[in-house]
């Protein structure tokens, strides 16, 4: 039960994740969690001004608390800032009163850092059983998790090129790519993954758009 509903990106209690763009277009969404860091962030944050990209954030309350200037450059720079929870807990049978203290923290920090809205939450880990999807239907909020997620990404010694293949043999219309500007280590190799993926799937002809995308407003 535990794996049927709560770990699967597509699935989830009440009701249905983001977890793919419903488009046949070639768009790809790309996605950065845990953040901001001072350690990644920003160099990323000059690549994708660099190549003209909108991504999605998935920010953590303390690191929004820790570099609010970070924070608000992402906001400044036109990329759509959504909610990870305050300090990365897993979700998993917690009280209401706990998750919703989670999001609501968060949420006043990113709107701090000028965000307007904040409409998209992504649960540390992806578990979402069994309270979460109730309080963010109370809350309007939709729950977004990926489509892809590179194992490779994880490894000790982060290898750029390795990571972009992997993104890059796994593209298709409306993906949601989930990938770790939180994290403090491998800052170079990291930003080169991400500059290899923008340039080999544009050539591919996709276009990058953040998780709020719709079929028909965008592009
Ligand atoms: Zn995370």
């Amino acid at each position: 039960m535990y794996f049927y509903i709560n770990r699967p990106p597509h699935r989830a209690f009440l009701i249905k994740p983001i977890y793919k763009l419903n488009t046949s277009k070639k768009v790809i969404a790309l996605t950065f969690d845990d953040g901001p860091s001072d350690i990644r962030t920003p160099p990323l944050l000059d690549l994708l001004k660099r190549y003209g990209v909108k991504a999605t954030f998935f920010v953590l309350g303390q690191h929004v608390e820790a570099y609010p200037e970070i924070a608000q450059r992402i906001t400044d720079e036109g990329h759509l800032i959504g909610n990870h929870s305050y300090d990365h807990p897993k979700l998993y049978l917690k009280t209401p009163r706990f998750i919703r203290g989670q999001i609501e923290r968060t949420d006043s920090l990113i709107r701090q850092a000028g965000a307007q809205e904040i409409k998209y939450v992504r649960p540390p880990y992806c578990v979402k059983m069994i309270i979460l999807p109730i309080i963010l239907k109370s809350m309007d909020k939709k729950l977004v998790t990926y489509s892809y997620d590179p194992m490779a990404q994880y490894n000790r010694d982060f290898n750029g090129v390795t990571v972009a293949d992997q993104i890059i043999e796994n593209a298709s219309p409306g993906v949601i790519v989930c990938l770790h500007d939180g994290r403090q280590d491998h800052p170079e190799e990291f930003v080169k993954a991400v500059e290899k993926i923008i340039i080999a799937l544009r050539e591919m002809g996709y276009a990058f758009v953040t998780v709020d995308y719709t079929e028909g407003l965008q592009h």
